[in-house]
């Protein structure tokens, strides 16, 4: 096995029922790698009869399978509800919810024993890249969010500086590039498969710059967030990375 390319889109907190014709649009489309798309948890379901060969995934799940967790939702519903994947420690979880990486990690646990594939972030702020802290964090992040049970057939990893995210700044291609070059030196060296993990880059990726960054070392696709919200914006940085 060799890392598969994936397109992965994040709506975020977007999108009433009507944004499900985006997808008809999409999966309508021949696509030469993994598209996968996270609505808010609210239209999976419905998400999965527009999406054809597009996967559906959550942007969160406990780690717990039930309980009193008011307002959450676990690995397993988002499997009943048709999700197989789901994106865990994204920046957004990780400033406006607290979440650590001891809670990334346990709720990938969760998600694999469901059956879910896991797209778990990390990145750097603008605050360590500029104290020179980005390499270190990384492997930080890596080493305690990525749960032991990680394999490359259910888990993704996506760098994403949190700088870059929603702003329309991205950093240098050799900025990425040293990036995905030590995540994947540290997985491989941590998992015997870890070489063939998808790692994808996120941060303000566009049709106008999406072959551009695929065209970089270790770069296997993009998680994308405001360009995957409309087809016309998402379909492009499909057909670039296919
Ligand atoms: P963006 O978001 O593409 O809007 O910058 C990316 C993300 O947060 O996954």
């Amino acid at each position: 096995m060799s890392a598969r390319k994936l397109a992965a889109g994040n709506w975020k907190m977007n999108g009433l029922t009507a944004a499900l014709s985006e997808l008809d649009d999409l999966a309508g489309r021949e696509n030469g790698c993994d598209v996968l798309i996270c609505p808010p948890a609210t239209l999976i379901t419905p998400a999965v009869a527009h999406a054809g060969e597009i996967a559906i995934g959550g942007q969160d799940c406990h780690a717990k399978e039930s309980g009193a967790h008011t307002g959450d939702i676990s690995a397993a519903m988002l499997r009943d509800a048709g999700a197989t994947h789901v994106i865990l420690g994204h920046s957004e979880r990780r400033a406006d919810h607290g979440e650590t990486d001891a809670q990334v990690a346990a709720k990938a646990v969760a998600a694999h024993e469901a059956g879910l594939t896991t797209v778990i972030c990390v990145g750097e702020t603008e605050a360590q890249r500029d104290a020179g802290e980005t390499l270190d964090v990384i492997a930080a992040q890596l080493a305690g969010s990525v749960p032991d049970c990680a394999t490359a057939a259910n888990t993704v990893v996506a760098y994403e500086p949190v700088w870059a995210i929603g702003t329309g700044r991205t950093p240098t291609g050799e900025q990425i590039a040293e990036v995905h070059a030590l995540m994947r030196e540290t997985l491989s060296a941590r998992f015997g498969d870890g070489g063939d993990v998808s790692l994808l880059y996120g941060g303000s990726v566009k049709p106008g710059n999406a072959a551009e960054i695929f065209a970089i070392d270790h770069v296997n696709g993009a998680l994308v967030g405001g360009a995957s919200l409309k087809a016309s914006d998402f379909g492009p940085i499909i057909d670039a990375l296919a």
